[in-house]
């Protein structure tokens, strides 16, 4: 020992770090940073996240403490890290020690694409690895879906029941290996193993089960295919004949299939990519992004018919790529009956998909939780979440404000729920319309496995204030004496857009609510709304005004009778040139009259979706709705293309001028598009107006943009830039679905808060 390193003073500090920091191999990268400074000590998982102890010199030390915050790992996400000085123990060794238990309040990962480095091995005749279905390392593969408790160690994950080789247990103790305690890892020797089963023949593994999956593939049949959160229905997307086929068999209308394609070059010579799409394709969340289709686009017209966009995403486990090594491109749709929840077992596979595939493609590492593909799309540069589930779920939304632990269910369209404490919303995966006992019991599931992975214990419930709601239902029901409290759905809906922005709520917002349906406080079916809300309430500035929505879901089905509802309400007479007039009978025509004369069965309603319909049937466009906002979404598709410096005349509270307007000019025989374009910025002119009147009368500000209508990407696009150029600070979804699926975000965020200095 020489005497200056005796001058050296040594400390000991115990260093806590929050966050993302469990599965995304945060203690070897403590090791070898530790190693990397000379320092000693040790490094544990516990309920608080990662805490390390390092001994060494006061600058190594600290270098320490700084580097473990830029330098994690690429999955980690670093919250908080807390440093406190600990009596020094000498010691020159650095260890990583078993995780200590207890319920934990760490975040787990999201499942994520299969790493480069991986790919490399995976590509690499040389490699113990090469084509490994399941190749992964502390970068990469399976978190969320199969983590069964924390804290995260293999024997709390699916992967507990294949016990490590020689080889793998070697990397996995290996601090200088990418596989240092990543607890997934397997190999060909030790890890799960592909299976095809088919009515035909008897059940095949390996290679050999890949292979006869590749060739009925290229035979045109149905594939249930096991991914990472569930099974999908598989098919060759350049085969009409298959493609036309699986629509029949999942009864599925014109609604449009997302594609699998094998990589960027190819996703390019289907859809049109700009580069932040590119990045979201590529990235390791891996979403189906929905993109503007090109016309000589090469998939089978059966994949998405009438609709200007296609949902593309690439292979993110290493099975998909070994599925790609005949094809170019897959449609690649949830395994599940309609409406059903995505099936997530083999033995559930083997039933209820057995009306729709002809061979299943599985394998025996079980899915702990469903997850669905998410899907996303890019609006003026930013991603707009749609489906916020694989990749996604469960990282957490921070609030701007705490919340006291709670569980908002949601709604029940595209049920998602929440939990929160604290500064943390964790909004659940993609559950599905809460209909049917399937979707009920998935919710259940899902909602204690996300209990168990973050520690909360709900005190409140929160719902929705729609009396017949199954998830308010639900809440009733399951409340066991914890207050039940609910919010208004538009409130709801701008709730969570201010939430996710971080909003402190202080100045009230100028909240543009538009969607298709929701619970309204007067009992009517609310849809076209403008709240100025904070989290504590809101005032029903105005709202568009109220027409008929005759016999309720038929009336949501069917956009011609909508047309005719507008018609109406606007004194106009059911002309005969009208194609909305034409698309009905003349038993649905005197059907509705009466109806709508005689108020049967009729609900007052201002919803702005059900003005989408009426306006794109009375264009011709579109007069019955196969699936969900298929009359918008074509108007949208064909209005494009054109300019919308020609708006209607369009106030909210009246809509007969819009509707005149656009009567005469189908009667003109104008473009579809040039309506959809016209109305399009009719509504943008009519939104602006209204915000500076707010504006100049109460002196607010910031523009809340949240609800259904706007994954309508012309209508967000073009409004955000009018209100931002108006001068406006416009909140618009970046982080949670503008739909019904980020309801219970908002939910959370309201009947959760924490009220301060406040009596
Ligand atoms: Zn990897
Ligand atoms: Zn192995
Ligand atoms: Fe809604």
């Amino acid at each position: 020992m020489g005497a200056t390193t005796d001058q050296v003073v040594r400390v000991r500090a115990r260093i806590t770090v929050s966050g993302v920091v469990q599965g995304v191999g945060f203690r070897p990268f403590v090791y070898a940073l530790a190693r990397e400074l000379g320092l000693s000590g040790q490094v544990t998982n516990t309920p608080a996240g990662v805490i390390a102890e390092v001994e060494g010199s006061a600058g190594s030390v600290a270098t320490f403490a700084r580097r473990i915050a830029s330098d994690a790992p690429p999955l980690a996400v670093v919250e908080t890290v807390d440093e406190v000085r600990v009596a020094s123990c000498g010691g020159t060794e650095f260890h990583i020690l078993d995780s200590a238990g207890g319920a934990g309040r760490t975040l787990v990962s999201p499942d994520v694409a299969t790493c480069n480095d991986c790919l490399a091995e995976f590509d690499d005749p040389a490699d113990r690895r090469y084509r490994h279905p399941f190749i992964t390392c502390t970068n990469c593969g399976p978190r969320f879906t199969i983590i069964t408790g924390l804290p995260y160690d293999r024997p709390a994950t699916t992967m507990a029941g294949f016990p490590l080789c020689a080889d793998c247990a070697r990397e996995y103790a290996d601090p200088g290996d990418r596989r240092f305690h990543a607890q997934p890892i397997a190999c060909p020797a030790c890890g799960p193993r592909l299976s095809l089963t088919t009515s035909a023949t008897d059940p095949q593994y390996g290679e050999e089960a890949l292979a006869g999956a590749r060739r009925l593939l290229g035979s045109g049949a149905i594939l249930a295919v096991k991914g990472l959160g569930g099974f999908h229905l598989v098919c060759d997307a350049t085969d009409e004949a298959a493609v036309t086929t699986l629509r029949k068999r999942k009864d599925r209308g014109d609604k449009p299939f997302a594609v699998m394609a094998a990589d960027l070059a190819t996703a390019r010579r289907i859809a049109e990519i700009d580069e932040t799409e590119a990045a979201l394709l590529t990235g390791h969340r891996r979403p189906i992004v929905l993109l503007r289709r090109l016309s000589a686009a090469g998939v089978a017209k059966a994949v998405a018919p009438g609709n200007p966009d296609l949902g593309v995403m690439l292979p993110y486990t290493p099975l998909h790529r070994l599925l790609f090594e005949d094809a170019s491109v897959l449609v690649m749709t949830s395994g599940n009956v309609s409406g059903e929840p995505i099936v997530s077992s083999d033995e559930e596979a083997l039933i209820r998909l057995a009306p729709l595939a002809d061979a299943w493609l599985g394998h025996d590492r079980p899915i702990h939780v469903p997850c669905d593909d998410s899907v996303a799309r890019i609006v003026a540069g930013d991603e707009l979440p749609i489906r916020r589930s694989r990749g996604y779920a469960p990282f957490p939304v921070a609030l701007p404000s705490p919340v006291r632990a709670a569980l908002a269910v949601g709604g029940d369209l595209k049920n998602t729920f929440c939990l929160g404490e604290g500064r943390y919303a964790w909004l659940s995966a993609h559950v599905g319309d809460m209909d049917d006992l399937a979707t009920l019991t998935a919710f259940e599931k899902a909602e204690r496995h996300l209990e168990n992975l973050t520690g909360v214990g709900p005190e409140i419930l929160v719902t929705d204030k729609h009396p017949a709601y199954r998830s308010r239902q639900w809440a009733e029901l399951h409340a066991d004496g914890r207050p039940v409290l609910g919010v208004q759905h538009h409130h709801a809906h701008l709730a969570s857009v201010m939430a996710e922005h971080g909003y402190d709520g202080d100045e009230k917002v100028i909240g543009f609510a538009f969607d298709g349906t929701g619970y309204g406080d007067d009992g009517a079916v609310w849809g076209g709304e403008v709240l100025l809300a904070d989290y504590d309430g809101f005032e029903r500035y105005a709202h568009l005004g109220y027409v008929s929505l005759p016999g309720g879901d038929a009336g949501v089905r069917n956009p011609c009778r909508m047309a005719l509802s507008h018609l109406t309400a606007a004194g106009l007479p059911w002309d005969p040139r009208l194609p909305a007039v034409q698309a009905c009978s003349e038993e649905e025509l005197a059907l509705l009259r009466t109806q709508l004369e005689r108020n049967l069965a009729c609900a007052p309603t201002s919803s702005m979706g059900r003005l989408f319909d009426a306006v794109s049937s009375l264009a011709g466009v579109c007069h019955r709705a196969g699936y969900e906002a298929q009359a918008a979404i074509e108007l949208e598709g064909l209005a494009a293309g054109h300019a919308l410096d020609q708006p209607y005349e369009f106030t909210l509270s009246d809509p007969a001028p819009l509707l005149t307007a656009v009567v005469r000019d189908v009667l003109d025989g104008v473009d579809p598009g040039v309506v959809g374009a016209r109305f399009h910025g009719g509504i943008v002119a009519a939104m602006v107006r209204t915000a500076d009147l707010v504006r100049s009368r109460r002196g607010l500000t910031t523009v809340a943009l949240s609800g259904g209508v706007f994954v309508n990407r012309l209508l967000l696009a073009a409004s955000t830039r009018a209100l931002s150029s108006a001068g406006f600070t416009v909140l618009r979804h970046r982080l949670v679905p503008p739909t019904d699926a980020g309801l219970a975000l908002g939910q959370l965020a309201v009947a959760g808060r924490v009220h301060h200095g406040r009596s």
